[in-house]
């Protein structure tokens, strides 16, 4: 493979909350292999932003521990840190005070393109915007990033969505959501609209059903207080898990580009069918062995939120009428994987008589780990003794296929700050996606507040409740399986 690196103009980069465990982790670093993959012009400036008492040589310090924690870096990568280092700056700016502003406003250069990376809690995306504005460096070229979560709910998604409007057009708001940065995910669309393979088969008349899970085996960590007031509902299903359904289940855009894209995702939210409260399992973990409780994690010995959901979902249109979605995600699973599945339905009839062993192609898109996809086929079993079929997968791991190259592939962090430096916004969500997804959302909620819903529990290390195994075996069907 001959990795291709686009070559982007110089840029000023701010990361308010700069000093956090987001810009530690995943940001600082994902912007070093940019860096090493000469995608960072000379005189472009990365500028952290944060309250702590800090200079530019103490973030340099810290930026390069990030790195060497973070980063994955290899020896020859290790002599680029200085570098690095030198377009690094730092600015003590307080989000809701006026104090580092002007400071941090005559860093900016003179027309390039400038990207705020919010990396701060939600509550100070507002007062950022109206500074950026105030301070002057709103300016055409300027774009922000908004993380997750994006509102609680619909009410708040509004309120802040108009907030930032005050100030930013649409087209400088980059809503992010690491999982559309994902190589499988944009592969997910390549092998759907530059095959003809699959396309034709990409409807209720071909396909049974559609699994989408993301299993995690960590719990809470420290985000507990966060946690606990949302739930694996809001944390995921409404970002993530959606944005995959939307994927999954739009139509072709006419071209890949952002809006198109965009329009086609939100008409497949707008599709979706209120959800049958029957057709949802809730469940929280539950202490094994030494392993915690999900209500000891968080502190919280009555708490009744949910850090698992499995359901069944439609999608009202002509393409999926009839296809179930199955949308599963937990905390503290047996496992850590997300997979896209789409498995299609049994051969109309068999030539081979019933017993011979009959298997439905699946086709399933691995996100982690193992980025890659496998499209499960049947065969004859090799060897005498009649015609027995057999089901082998044909494997497609982009680490195998890629060889050494593989390691050129950037993470999902990096390849979304970069597009936000070129202005290509179609992996990014958009207002109106965001508001849709909320409202379809919120009334399972409310639903559960006030039937005053309680979580089924499920051992710490298993595949989750019993009932949302029933989910699926009252349809007859049963999820693919989450190794440990
Ligand atoms: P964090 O570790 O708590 O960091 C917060 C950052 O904000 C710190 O740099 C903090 O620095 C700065 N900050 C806090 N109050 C400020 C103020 N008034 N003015 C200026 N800076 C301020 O949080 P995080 O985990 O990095 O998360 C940041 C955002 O990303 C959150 O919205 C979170 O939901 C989202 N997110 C995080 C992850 C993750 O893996 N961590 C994943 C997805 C989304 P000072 O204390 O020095 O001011």
């Amino acid at each position: 493979m001959v990795s291709r690196v686009i070559p982007v103009d110089p840029f000023d980069l701010v990361i308010f909350g700069g000093t956090g465990d987001l810009a530690r982790r995943k940001i600082l670093p994902g912007l070093f292999r940019r860096f090493c993959a000469g995608q960072m012009p000379d005189e472009s400036r990365i500028i952290g932003a944060a309250r702590s008492e800090i200079d530019d040589d103490g973030y340099r310090a810290m930026v390069r521990e990030s790195i060497r924690e973070f980063g994955g870096v290899s020896e020859e990568q290790e002599a680029s840190i200085d570098d690095f280092l030198g377009r690094i700056g730092y600015e003590q700016v307080d989000a809701t005070g006026e104090a580092g502003w002007e400071a941090l406003a005559a860093r900016m250069t003179e027309d390039r393109v400038r990207a705020f990376y919010f990396s701060v809690g939600p509550s100070l995306f507002g007062a950022l915007a109206e500074r950026l504005h105030s301070y002057g460096m709103a300016s055409a070229k300027a774009r922000i990033v908004v993380e997750k979560p994006f509102g609680h709910d619909l009410g708040s998604a509004r309120a802040l969505n108009a907030t930032l409007a005050q100030h930013f057009d649409e087209e400088q708001i980059y809503r992010i959501d690491h999982y559309l940065g994902k190589e499988t995910v944009q592969n997910l669309m390549a092998v759907r609209f530059g095959n003809t393979l699959f396309e034709p088969l990409w409807n209720a008349q071909y396909v049974d059903h559609i699994q989408i899970t993301v299993a995690e085996t960590v719990g809470v960590g420290g985000r507990g207080g966060y946690y606990d007031k949302s739930g694996a509902m809001r944390d995921m299903v409404q970002n993530h898990l959606m944005q995959l359904l939307c994927l999954i289940a739009m139509e072709p855009p006419a071209r890949f580009e952002p809006n198109a894209v965009r329009d086609e995702k939100l008409k497949v939210i707008r599709a979706l069918d209120p959800v049958d409260p029957h057709h949802i399992v809730r469940g929280q973990y539950d202490a094994v062995g030494s392993e915690p409780s999900y209500r000891t994690d968080v502190e919280a010995p009555r708490s009744t939120t949910e850090s698992f959901v499995a359901m069944r979902v439609h999608v009202s249109n002509w393409r999926w009428a009839g296809t179930p979605f199955y949308l599963r995600t937990g905390k503290k699973l047996r496992g850590r994987a997300s997979e896209i599945a789409v498995v299609f339905k049994d051969a109309p009839h068999s030539i081979f008589g019933v017993d011979k062993g009959r298997h439905a192609n699946v086709l399933s898109i691995r996100l982690q780990p193992n980025e890659g996809m496998t499209l499960d086929v049947t065969i004859k079993e090799p060897g005498p003794g009649g015609m027995r079929l057999v089901e082998v997968p044909l494997d497609m791991t982009f680490a195998d296929a890629l060889g050494p190259d593989a390691e050129a592939v950037p993470d999902a962090y990096e390849r979304l700050i970069m597009d936000v430096i070129r202005g290509n916004q179609t992996l990014f969500m958009r207002g109106d996606e965001v508001e849709a997804a909320w409202a379809w959302t919120d009334p399972i909620i409310e639903g559960w507040q006030s039937r005053g819903d309680v979580p089924k529990l499920y051992d710490v290390g298993s595949s989750g409740p019993e009932d949302a195994l029933m989910l699926m075996h009252r349809d007859g069907r049963k999820w693919r399986e989450i190794r440990a």
